[in-house]
This record gives C-alpha cells, structure tokens and sequence, in this order.
C-alpha cells in the first residue's frame, strides 16, 4: 500500500500549500506564495505582559495566514519546516538563544486533531538552529481557542503548568500570537519554575 501512495503522490501535480495553484516539484509553495511572503514585513516590540521581547515574522494576513491554515487544518508537515526556515531567517539573533518551548495546545484539541502546530514548528526550529527543545509545559483543559470571540479569548487565561525541569532561558514558539493570554500564561508558569528570560517567536500574529 505504502508504494501505491508514494506513486500516486509522485503522479499528481505538486500543490502550493498556500493557494493552490501547481508548484515546483520540490516547492512547497508557489513561486507567487514566496514572492508575497517576502513581502511581509516581521513584527516585533509591544509583547504581552511577562515577556522579555516578542517578534513575529509576519502579519497574519495573504500568504502567511494560508499557510498557518495548511498546517492547522491539513496537516501539511512541510509546511512546518518551511516556517521555521523563514523565522530562523528573520528573527534578530538576540532572539534565537536559550531552548526552545513550543506553547502547548490543549489536551483535547491536540489528541482530536493528533497533530500539534506549535510542536511541529519549535521541533523544526529546534533542528535548524541547534538550540536544545525543552516541551517543558502542559496546558490544562480543554477549552477550544477557535471560534471563541476575541473578548472571551482574553476573559479566560489558559491554565499552563510547568512540567519537569524548566530551562533559565527560553524562547517560546507558536503559529499566531493573538491575544497574547496564552503567551504571557506561559511566561508566568516558565518564571514560576525559575525561568530568568522569556523570549517569544510566532510565525504571525494578528493585528
Ligand atoms: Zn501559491
């Protein structure tokens, strides 16, 4: 079975994983994908309250938010590599030190959806910059982020605990920074366990 999937995926047309459209064999997006990527322009500074420094490689808008989308909702696994690239690209240099703790998504979602962006992207950072990746917190509950209203999203911190030992340096990642509630959620229960410098880096963030 496995050869048949590996042939038929050989056979059909290679998709861009932002639009759609027919890409380079070996792309993962489109030529026109990559040009309005490089478009965007990183964010940085105003980080949620707990946070050392903040920084985002794009708005969530065009092509980054196509792509946040593939690899939320369909599980495209080289998308992830592809994000970590453009942040280890991006992001200044004082941001990329300590280890690497991706934001923990609920329980819930994580074992429905059996896929983990955030996991997926620091795992891929982790691999290109050589920083050590330390999955040191675990969300409680399994309150669903999507489709809450931005108010109710604010009202209601997540509840994250730190889980076995808790590096002195860290830099968060995740897909979008929103609201910032789970971020500075994460800070607290990272300085709570001895955590001197927290440090975050998202792919987007939502204006
Ligand atoms: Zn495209």
């Amino acid at each position: 079975m496995r050869t048949l999937h590996v042939l038929a995926a050989s056979l059909l047309p290679p998709l861009c994983a932002a639009c759609g459209r027919s890409c380079r064999p070996t792309a993962v997006i489109c030529t026109r994908c990559t040009r309005r990527l490089a478009q965007a322009e990183p964010l940085r500074g105003g980080g949620p309250p707990g946070l050392d420094q903040a920084w985002s490689s794009a708005p969530h808008e065009g092509a980054a938010r196509d792509l946040v989308t593939a690899l939320k909702f369909r599980r495209l696994l080289p998308v992830a590599g592809l994000i970590a690239e453009r942040i280890e690209w991006l992001a200044p240099a004082s941001l990329l030190s300590g280890a690497i703790v991706p934001v923990p998504t609920a329980r819930l979602r994580s074992l429905g959806r059996g896929f983990d962006p955030a996991a997926e992207i620091a795992a891929a950072l982790a691999e290109r910059t050589g920083l050590p990746l330390a999955p040191c917190l675990v969300r409680r509950g399994g309150g669903r982020q999507v489709g809450k209203r931005r108010g109710e999203r604010i009202g209601h911190p997540p509840d994250v605990q730190p889980r076995g030992e808790v590096p002195r340096s860290v830099l968060l990642v995740d897909d979008v920074l929103t609201t910032g509630a789970t971020l500075s959620a994460c800070a607290r229960a990272l300085r709570s366990a001895g955590a001197v410098r927290v440090a975050a880096a998202t792919f987007t963030r939502r204006l």
